[in-house]
């Protein structure tokens, strides 16, 4: 096999007729696999036409689309962009187009309904070009089919359609390189614990292999296909639910081998999860009224910022949960920000800033990434410390230091400095002899735990900090 099977996104406006198109195409093409299992909902589904898979991401709307676009990584090769032939083109259908245009993927436009009386082809056609979208006949070569979702008419035209867009991509089957795999769909089931389904791009996924993506961590326990079968490895093109994550990675994430840095859990308080500490990146949660916005903004990005997650929507408690987990900047645009949310952004020190005007909000990130640059300007030093002997207890290494000067606080951020290398950190608890203490002044000895639980040397330099409060 040289060329892998092709993933499928259906996009289009609301009652178009893409929920209807999946479930035919699911129930007429399925690939029965020997164990004769039945199809579950794992977000995506294989079918097979002419003895040739194709795997379709049955996740509903474009919200997931478009957070399915994470790292320049689409998960999907081909789109197909269904257009009701009695409804013509919507907001959604336009929506849908800018994305298609923005991650350019080849797609095929499938107008829908075509069995109702008062369907009108030339009207979607006349109505695409609107949108620089041209059909054969009106100044293009766009692939085009008519269809009927609910009788079935035209959709083996439509699979043949999308195999031939899907021969001119040539997609490579690569089970040995890295594996990449999309997360496609991400649940808590009360039974299993965390699901997370991902589509297999390139490499092979086992069971017993060490996963992360940019905000979680798996050990895989468990591998289903679509068919609920228990299997053990996952190649390109199959889509796979996980069973052995610890929390949720967000749909769009990329799962790759290896595993983050998760601080330990002293006092049982729930684990905080690092985005790599030492990169010089701008982590950014991005929000915007729509996904147009969203894509027109994360197009215009430096390499320097990343962005943990963009979505549409208000800004929520949870985003600002996750800023703080990751130390990410929120980011709205056209979009509000509720004064709960602004309380509690406002306590965990995570910085909000809202836009209504793109170019504002890419000047303010632009100095951001200049910042970044210098990395010491925006910091007040609190204390400084060196570590004069460490301690392990169970693992953890505790800096036994010496407060040379100012006051060190249990939850300031630190720098552990070590000749030229610096590692950023929490301190997560102070002790003085036994006793636990909230801060310590100069001149005085103790015992600072670290969050994450660095690996301290003696004459290390703790440096801790607070960001200057300016406005930017
Ligand atoms: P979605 O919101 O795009 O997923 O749209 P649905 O698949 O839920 O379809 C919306 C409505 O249109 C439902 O009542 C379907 O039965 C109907 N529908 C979908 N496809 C067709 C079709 O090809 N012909 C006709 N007559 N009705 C359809």
């Amino acid at each position: 096999m040289t060329s892998r099977q092709p993933i499928v996104a259906i996009l289009g406006h609301v009652d178009h007729g893409k929920t209807t198109l999946l479930d035919y195409i699911r129930t007429t093409k399925v690939a029965q696999g020997e164990s004769g299992g039945i199809t579950q909902s794992i977000g995506a589904y294989q079918a097979k036409y002419q003895d040739k898979l194709l795997t379709f991401i049955d996740t509903p709307g474009h919200a997931a689309f478009s957070k399915m676009r994470s790292r320049g990584v689409g998960v999907a090769d081909i789109v197909v962009l269904v257009v009701a032939g009695d409804d013509s083109v919507q907001p959604q259908t336009i929506e849908s187009i800018k994305h298609i245009k923005s991650a350019s993927v080849p797609y095929v436009i499938a107008i829908n309904k075509t069995d109702k009386p008062d369907a009108n082809v030339e009207v979607v056609k006349a109505a695409l070009t609107q949108h620089e979208v041209f059909v054969e006949g009106y100044g293009g070569n766009t692939p085009f089919v008519l269809i009927s979702g609910k009788t079935g008419e035209g959709v083996d035209k439509l699979l043949e359609t999308i195999l031939l867009l899907a021969e001119l991509e040539e997609l490579p089957y690569s089970p040995d390189s890295q594996l990449m795999a999309p997360v496609i769909e991400a649940k808590i089931d009360s039974r299993k614990g965390a699901l997370v389904s991902a589509i297999v791009k390139s490499g092979t996924l086992h069971i017993g292999d060490m996963i992360c993506t940019e905000t979680a961590t798996a050990k895989v326990r468990a591998l289903f296909n679509d068919l609920g079968v228990n299997i053990i490895k996952a190649t390109p093109g199959i889509p796979v639910q996980i069973l052995g994550f610890q929390t949720l990675p967000l749909v769009g994430e990329v799962i790759v081998p290896g595993s983050l840095v998760v601080s330990s859990t002293i006092n049982h308080q729930p684990s905080t999860i690092l985005v790599d500490p030492l990169d010089k990146h701008l982590n950014i949660i991005l929000k915007a009224d729509n996904s147009g916005s969203l894509e027109a903004i994360k197009e215009s990005f430096a390499p320097e910022v990343k962005c943990i997650t963009s979505d549409t929507g208000q800004i929520s408690e949870s985003d600002v949960l996750h800023a703080r987990a990751t130390d990410s900047i929120i980011l709205g645009f056209n979009t509000k920000v509720g004064s709960s949310v602004l309380r509690l952004a406002q306590a965990e020190g995570v910085t909000i800033k809202s836009y209504k005007i793109i170019y504002e909000l890419l000047e303010y990130i632009e100095k951001k990434v200049l910042k970044l640059m210098e990395p010491t300007i925006d910091e007040d030093e609190l204390g400084s410390a060196t570590v004069i002997k460490v301690f392990e207890i169970n693992s953890d290494h505790i800096a036994g230091t010496h407060i040379d000067t100012g006051v060190m606080e249990v939850g300031d951020t630190i720098h552990l400095v070590r000749g030229d290398v610096s590692k950023n950190a929490k301190i997560r608890n102070i002790r003085i002899g036994k006793e636990e203490v909230k801060k310590v002044e100069a001149d005085k000895e103790c015992g600072i735990f670290l969050s994450p639980n660095l690996d301290v040397h003696e004459k290390d330099v703790i440096i801790a900090y607070k960001k200057k409060l300016d406005d930017i």
